[in-house]
C-alpha cells in the first residue's frame, strides 16, 4: 500500500471537515440559510442533516455491541484479575484529577480576564434547568436490573458492569467457558470491521455535520460574546495542549507530538458529532491500533471515560460560573467557586457524554452555588459550537489517561505508539473483500448445511 494511499482517509475526513465549514460559513455568512428558503429546507435541513444524522447513527449503533465484546474480550484476556481492579482505580482517579485541575485552570483564567464585567444581563434566550441525576442514584444505577434494558438504552456504566461481570464469571467457569469466550473474540472482531466500513464514509458525512452545524450557528452572536469564547477556547486548548499532555508525559514517559498527531481524527469525529459517546468506536479503535493500547484496558478505560470523564465540558462550567456571575454581579468567593469545582467533577460521573449534557450539568451547579439558571440563556447561542469544541478535548482526555493507564500495567505496545504509520486505515483497505477468504467461508456455511 503506497504512503499516500494511506493517508488518505485522515486526510479525507480533514478535508470534510474544511470544507464543511467553507460551505457552512458561506450559507450561513449570505443569508442563504433563511428559514423555509430552498437552501434551508432541501440542503441544510434536507440533504446534510439526512446524511450527517445516518452517519451518527451508524456510529451509535455500534456502540453498544462493541463495548460489551470488548470488555469481555478484555476481561478474559487480562491473564491476572487483580488487574481490573487497578485499571479501575487509576483510571478513575486520574480521571476525576484532570477534570478537576481543568475546571479549576478555567476558572483561574476567566476570573483573571474579568469576563462579563459591565455586560448588562439581557438574554433573548430563555433557558430553564434540567435536573442531573443525584450522586446516590448514579451510584444505585451501575447496577442494571436488566442488563437487556440497560443496552436498548445505551446506558454505558451499567452495560460495563454487566460485560465485566458476565467475563469474570466465564473466567470462573474456566475452559468450559472457552466457545464462548472464543465466540466473543469473533464478535469484538466482527464490531470492529463494522467501525472501519462506517469510518470508511465519514469524510462526506463529516461535511454534512458540520456544513449544517456551522450553517445554522448563530455566528453573529460570537462577536458579541467574544470574551466568553476566547476565554473558553483558549483555556481548552491549554488543558488540551498543555495539561494533558504534561499528564502524558509525566505518567508515561510517551511523546507527546506523537498522541497529538494521532489523536486528531477522533477530534474530528467529536467535533462534528458533538458526542463522545457516538466517538467511542473510533476512540477505541485509534487507542488499541494507533496508540497500541491493549483491548484489556482499552475495552475500559474508552467507554468509562466517555461517561465519567469531562474535562472539556468542566472547562466550560469554571468559564461560564464566572463569566455569568459577573454579569449579574454575584460574588462568589473561594468557597463558592471550591464547589463550582466539586459539583462539575460529581456532576461528570453520573451524565452521558451526549451532545448538550454540559448545559444540563452547568444548571445543576448553578442551582448549587446560588446563580440564576436563566443565566445560562445568555451563553446558550454560541454553546453547539462550544459543544463541538469542548467534545473534543473530552475524548482527548479519555485517550491520555487510556495511554497513561495501559503504560503503567505494561499494556501498551511502545513501538505501535511511536510508529506514525500504525493503524492507519485506508478507504479501500476498510471494506476490501478478500475473494479467497469469502470462498472459503462460504465452503464452510455449505457444509455445515449439507451436513
Ligand atoms: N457533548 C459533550 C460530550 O459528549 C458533553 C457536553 O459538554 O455537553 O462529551
Amino acid at each position: 500500500m503506497s504512503e499516500e494511499k494511506k493517508m488518505s482517509l485522515t486526510v479525507k475526513v480533514l478535508l470534510g471537515m474544511v470544507l464543511g465549514i467553507i460551505v457552512g460559513l458561506v450559507i450561513n455568512l449570505t443569508g442563504m440559510n433563511s428559514p423555509g428558503g430552498f437552501i434551508d429546507t432541501y440542503i441544510v435541513n434536507g440533504l446534510f442533516h439526512v446524511i450527517g444524522k445516518m452517519f451518527v447513527n451508524a456510529l451509535k449503533m455500534l456502540v453498544v455491541p462493541l463495548v460489551f465484546f470488548s470488555l469481555i474480550c478484555g476481561v478474559c484476556g487480562i491473564g491476572d484479575i487483580r488487574m481490573l481492579g487497578r485499571v479501575g482505580g487509576k483510571s478513575f482517579a486520574l480521571y476525576m484529577m484532570t477534570t478537576a485541575i481543568a475546571i479549576a485552570t478555567a476558572i483561574l483564567i476567566a476570573a483573571s480576564f474579568g469576563i462579563g464585567k459591565g455586560m448588562d444581563q439581557v438574554s433573548d434566550s430563555a433557558f430553564s434547568g434540567k435536573e442531573s441525576p443525584p450522586l446516590t442514584q448514579v451510584l444505585i444505577d451501575i447496577i442494571p436490573t436488566n442488563p437487556i434494558n440497560a443496552m436498548a438504552n445505551g446506558d454505558m456504566l451499567p452495560i460495563i458492569f454487566f460485560a465485566i461481570l458476565v467475563g469474570i464469571s466465564m473466567l470462573l467457569v474456566g475452559t468450559k467457558a472457552r466457545g464462548f469466550v472464543e465466540g466473543a473474540e469473533v464478535a469484538n472482531e466482527i464490531m470492529m470491521k463494522m467501525v472501519n466500513i462506517v469510518m470508511s464514509v465519514a469524510p462526506y458525512a463529516v461535511f454534512a455535520l458540520i456544513a449544517k452545524a456551522v450553517a445554522t450557528l448563530g455566528l453573529g452572536l460570537l462577536a458579541s460574546l467574544a470574551g466568553y469564547v476566547s476565554v473558553l477556547v483558549g483555556a481548552l486548548m491549554i488543558h488540551l495542549f498543555v495539561t494533558l499532555m504534561i499528564v502524558l508525559k509525566v505518567f508515561s514517559g510517551l511523546n507527546p507530538a506523537m498522541f497529538l498527531k494521532k489523536i486528531r481524527n477522533v477530534q474530528v469525529f467529536a467535533f462534528s458529532t458533538a458526542s463522545s459517546n457516538a466517538t467511542i468506536p473510533v476512540t477505541m479503535r485509534t487507542v488499541t491500533e494507533r496508540f497500541g493500547v491493549n483491548n484489556s484496558v482499552a475495552s475500559f478505560t474508552v467507554p468509562f471515560g466517555a461517561t465519567i470523564n469531562m474535562d472539556g465540558t468542566a472547562i466550560m462550567q469554571g468559564v461560564a460560573t464566572v463569566f455569568i456571575a459577573n454579569v449579574y454581579g454575584v460574588e462568589l468567593g473561594v468557597a463558592g467557586y471550591l464547589t463550582v469545582i466539586l459539583m462539575s467533577v460529581l456532576a461528570s460521573i453520573g451524565t452521558a457524554g451526549v451532545p448538550g449534557v454540559g448545559l444540563i450539568m452547568l444548571s445543576m451547579v448553578f442551582t448549587q452555588v446560588g446563580l440564576p439558571v436563566e443565566g445560562i440563556g445568555l451563553v446558550l447561542g454560541v454553546d453547539r459550537l462550544m459543544d463541538m469544541i469542548r467534545t473534543a478535548v473530552n475524548v482527548s482526555g479519555d485517550a491520555t489517561v487510556s495511554c497513561v493507564v495501559a503504560k503503567s500495567e505494561g499494556k501498551l505496545d511502545t513501538a505501535v505508539y511511536n510508529d506514525p504509520d500504525a493503524g492507519m486505515l485506508d478507504t479501500d483497505e476498510a471494506i476490501h473483500i478478500d475473494s479467497a477468504a469469502e470462498a472459503e467461508l462460504a465452503r464452510a456455511v455449505q457444509s455445515t448445511h449439507d451436513k
